[in-house]
């Protein structure tokens, strides 16, 4: 299996390349030149399964033999076992056709665990065979942060810096990141909005001469390793749900729109997928792009779902690969309008197209707290305010012909007492491993919105192998 390029300049990488080189060299994402196929033989056969044993049979296509079977199985265990519910992803069914799978029983609480606990030991293992070292820069605009530091504390090849943007992010989300304080990790509070943190990484990947100074790599989403993991979870839902041979739909809340394109991926898979609805907060850019074919910047704003305060989605990158027929030019000249001029127009035929997988929904503050009010009513079900999206986005749009939708609850309430408890009344308690959070020792640094003093630490603190 090759890698390829979405902007189709780069060369085609095995996937321990991809997995190391995070970014393209071409500024693009990496996709599989490919998809893999289960068939609906394949698929059936994925009922009843352990969540693990799912993830290996889904992500192996992937691996393509880079990593000897026994030794993947073991990396996938490992990965998994410190989860804290024997399901590892579990589902619960709302009412009729709507069904929630709860993501949040890692160690950070966020879905961001199923693909960062798997990372950090993909790095691991591949980095020792190779006897390299690399250094990780993320941003993150909550929870990515903490789940990356939680997969690569005091892994010895890896020096990780996060990136969050100062003041923007839960106190429970920071303190996730700044209580960590290995060696090899180093978190910096950045004077500016989650987009400036993504920007400097971006441009810390488009300086070569740094980029290889530092063996710079990613655990943003635009890691294809990070999507590979995700898709299990979509398999996994849909086989209990009677896949193959009763179609699925899937609520995902959505930033980077790195969780959503793991369920597109799935389709393209095999996975009878029949609509995907994507949710917004009031950073609305993809719901208004899903309604009118026209994708349009807008400043950040701070809402009460920080991890999707974000305007220009990443992943949204692989979706448009598709969309323009895997043409790189088309992508590239595209995303160059977007940046230039804050706008690009999909053409009428092709947002049509979108329209048929696609529905979007936005809720602003004061709906998302009246939805968790309204379910803890309904149902008894404490939601945090990224999960709720996802359930009232499926309630507004599923469509007639879509049996089950099943909705991503991306992170634990407790990860948002603030939230929910303004809303229910409820203050939701963070699990027994986290409950001295307030009272460990915090290290971080703020650092000014400049690229150059951003990259002057990270050379200060290279470690050499
Ligand atoms: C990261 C995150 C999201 C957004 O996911 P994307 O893959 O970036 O679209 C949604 N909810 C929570 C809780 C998150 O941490």
């Amino acid at each position: 299996m090759k890698y390829i390029s979405t902007r189709g300049q780069a060369d085609a990488l095995n996937f321990d390349e991809a997995l190391l080189a995070g970014l393209a060299r071409d500024g693009g994402l990496y996709l599989p030149e490919k998809w893999p196929e289960f068939s609906a033989e394949e698929i059936r056969d994925m009922a009843g399964k352990p969540y693990t044993e799912i993830v290996f049979r889904v992500v192996k296509p992937f691996i393509d033999g880079v990593i000897p079977d026994k030794d993947l199985k073991e990396i996938i265990e490992d990965s998994y076992a410190g989860f804290r519910h024997t399901a590892i992803a579990p589902l619960k069914q709302i009412n009729g056709r709507i069904w929630v799978m709860e993501l949040f029983h890692g160690p950070t609480l966020a879905f961001k665990d199923f693909a960062l606990q798997m990372l950090g030991r993909l790095f691991d293992y591949i980095l020792k065979k190779r006897g390299e070292r690399i250094t990780i820069v993320g941003a993150t605009s909550g929870d990515t942060g903490s789940a990356a530091i939680e997969a690569c504390r005091d892994r010895d090849q890896i020096d990780i810096y996060i990136l969050h943007p100062h003041g923007r992010v839960s106190e429970v989300q920071r303190r996730q990141m700044t209580t960590v304080t290995s060696h090899n990790v180093t978190n910096i509070a950045l004077e500016g909005t989650f987009d400036d943190c993504q920007d400097h990484v971006k441009a810390m990947f488009n300086d070569q001469n740094f980029r290889d100074t530092v063996n710079l790599s990613a655990v943003n989403s635009i890691n294809w390793a990070r999507i590979m993991s995700q898709i299990a979870y979509y398999f996994a839902a849909g086989v209990a749900l009677g896949a193959p041979d009763r179609p699925i739909g899937f609520s995902v809340p959505t930033g980077n729109f790195g969780n959503v394109f793991a369920a597109y991926a799935a389709g393209r898979m095999g996975l009878p997928v029949s609509q995907l609805v994507v949710g917004s907060n009031r950073n609305d850019i993809l719901t208004r792009f899903f309604e009118t074919g026209s994708m349009t910047m807008n400043p950040v704003e701070p809402s009460l779902s920080p991890s999707m305060d974000i305007q220009v989605s990443s992943n949204f990158e692989r979706l448009l690969f598709d969309l323009l027929d895997r043409d790189g030019s088309a992508v590239e000249a595209a995303l160059n309008a977007f940046r230039e001029g804050g706008n690009f127009d999909l053409e009428p035929e092709r947002h049509q197209r979108v329209l048929r997988l696609f529905d979007a929904y936005r809720l602003d503050d004061e709906q998302t707290l009246s939805m968790i009010s309204d379910y803890y009513v309904k149902t008894g079900e404490l939601f945090d305010p990224h999960s709720v999206i996802a359930v009232a986005a499926a309630e507004a749009k599923i469509r007639d012909d879509v049996p089950a939708m099943v909705c991503m609850a991306t992170a634990h309430p407790a990860k948002f007492p603030d939230a929910v408890c303004k809303a229910s009344g409820v203050t939701p308690e963070l699990p027994e491993h986290m409950a001295d959070l307030f009272d460990r020792e915090e290290k971080y640094t703020v650092m000014d919105n400049d690229l150059t003093k951003l990259k002057d630490l990270v050379l200060s603190r290279r470690r050499n192998s």
